[in-house]
C-alpha cells in the first residue's frame, strides 16, 4: 500500500471524513475535499478504504447544477455500534446504539439498592452479555461506556466517590475490562450528559453554559470555552429552604426543596416523579409541592446564574421532562426574582434530551471515544488557531 502523506495525518483525516458523513447527508468525494481542505487524492483513498472496511456505503447518484451526477456517501450506520449504560441510584438503562446514535435496542431495571462494587459489576457484565447474546454479530460493538453519579477519574475509568453508596477509589473500568470483550469507558453522568447535549442538540462551543441534571438529585456543571470544570459541583447543596433533612447532612439543601428522592419520600407507594406529575391533577398537595419544587430550582439558578454569568442554562434529566405548567412556574419565578441584570444575560431552556438525557449522553461519550473522537478533533482544532 502506498501512503502519499504521513500515516497519522491520514488517520486524522479519516477521522474528519467519517466526521463530517456523520453529520452531512449526501455529500460526494468532492464535497468532502472541499468542506475539509484536503486534496482529491488523499480524500479519494480514504474514501476506498473506508468503502472495502465497510464503514461508508455509497447512495446513489444524485443531481447537481452542472448535470454531473457524483456519488453520494453515507455512513453505514450499523457497521459499528456503541453499547452504553446510565446508573443511575434509582434506574439503570441500558441501550445498543449505532453510529448515528440510535437506539436500536433500550431495557431499564431497578438499580440495587446501595450496591457493592462486585455487585455493580456483575449487573453490568450480565446486561451486556444478555444484549450481546441477541445481536446477530456481536463482534460490531466497539465498546461499552457508563455513566455513573459519581466522581470519576476519567483517564482511569476510577469512580473516586459515590457517597450515596460509600464507595471510595472503586476501579470499576479495570474490573470490567476483564471479563468483556471491548474497551470499557467508565464516566460521570453529568460530564456525559453534557456531551450527549452537544452531540444530538448541536451546541455552540462559544457559548457559556449551566447545565443541571434534575433527577433523583441535582447535579451541574459549568461550561465555559467549551471545557467543563469540576464535576464535584455541589449545586444541589445550596442552602434554599428553612427545613428538610439532606442526605448530606445539611438542612434545607435544594435537593430537599426538589430532587426525586426528596419528592417522592413522603409516598411509599410512588415509585418515579413521573408518577407523581400524574397523581397531581386531582391531588392539590402533590401539585404544591411540584410547584415549589420548581420555584425552589429557579431560586438556585439565579444563585448560579449571578456568579457564573452563563448565557444559557440546560435543564436536562428525568424530572426536567415535567409538565408544561412546572417550567412555566420555574421560568415565572426566575424573571420575578432575579435581577434584571442577570436575567437578561441568561436564557434558561429544557434539554431537548428530555429523561433521555442520561443514557443518550453516554451513548454520544462512547460514540466520541470508540468511534468518532471528534473531542480529540476539537483539541487538535484548538491548538491549531491558538
Ligand atoms: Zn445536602
Amino acid at each position: 500500500m502506498r501512503f502519499t502523506q504521513p500515516t497519522a495525518a491520514r488517520q486524522l483525516n479519516r477521522l474528519r471524513i467519517l466526521n463530517i458523513l456523520a453529520q452531512h447527508e449526501g455529500l460526494s468525494r468532492a464535497d468532502v475535499s472541499r468542506l475539509l481542505g484536503l486534496n482529491k487524492v488523499s480524500t479519494g483513498e480514504i474514501v476506498d478504504a473506508l468503502l472495502s472496511e465497510g464503514m461508508v456505503q455509497e447512495t446513489g447518484t444524485r443531481s447537481t447544477a452542472a448535470g454531473r451526477r457524483p456519488m453520494s456517501l453515507a455512513l453505514q450506520k450499523e457497521r459499528k455500534m456503541v453499547l452504553a449504560i446510565d446508573i443511575g441510584t434509582r434506574n439503570t438503562s441500558i441501550a445498543l446504539v449505532n453510529l448515528s446514535g440510535e437506539m436500536l435496542r433500550f431495557e431499564r431495571f431497578p438499580t440495587a439498592k446501595e450496591p457493592s462494587p462486585e455487585e455493580l459489576a456483575a449487573s453490568i457484565i450480565q446486561a451486556s452479555s444478555k444484549f450481546l447474546s441477541r445481536m446477530k454479530d456481536p463482534k460490531a460493538v466497539s465498546g461499552l461506556a457508563i455513566s455513573i453519579t459519581g466522581i470519576v477519574e476519567p483517564a482511569t475509568g476510577t469512580v473516586l466517590q459515590v457517597s450515596d453508596w460509600k464507595w471510595k477509589s472503586v476501579p470499576l473500568s479495570y474490573a470490567l475490562k476483564k471479563h468483556l470483550p471491548f474497551p470499557v469507558l467508565v464516566e460521570n453522568n453529568v460530564r456525559s450528559m453534557i456531551m450527549g447535549e452537544r452531540w444530538f442538540a448541536d451546541i455552540d462551543s462559544d457559548t457559556s453554559y449551566f447545565y443541571v441534571n434534575w433527577g433523583e438529585h441535582i447535579g451541574a456543571a459549568w461550561l465555559s470555552d467549551g471545557k467543563i470544570t469540576s464535576q464535584d459541583c455541589q449545586f444541589g447543596h445550596i442552602p434554599i429552604g428553612q427545613s428538610g433533612h439532606c442526605r448530606c447532612g445539611a438542612i434545607g439543601c435544594l435537593e430537599t426543596q426538589a430532587a426525586g428522592w426528596a419528592l417522592v419520600e413522603p409516598y411509599p407507594e410512588v415509585t418515579s416523579v413521573k408518577q407523581l406529575c400524574s397523581m397531581a391533577d386531582n391531588d392539590s398537595a402533590i401539585d404544591g409541592e411540584l410547584l415549589h419544587a420548581a420555584e425552589s430550582l429557579a431560586q438556585g439558578l439565579i444563585f448560579a446564574s449571578a456568579l457564573f454569568r452563563p448565557d444559557k442554562i440546560i435543564i436536562g434529566g428525568g424530572i426536567s421532562a415535567l409538565p408544561e405548567r412546572y417550567f412555566t412556574t420555574l421560568l415565572r419565578t426566575f424573571e420575578r426574582r432575579a435581577a434584571s441584570i442577570i436575567q437578561e444575560k441568561t436564557s434558561i431552556e429544557r434539554s431537548t434530551l428530555g429523561e433521555r438525557s442520561g443514557i443518550l449522553g453516554i451513548a454520544a461519550m462512547g460514540l466520541d471515544e470508540f468511534i468518532f473522537k471528534r473531542s480529540l478533533l476539537d483539541q487538535l482544532k484548538h491548538h491549531q488557531g491558538a
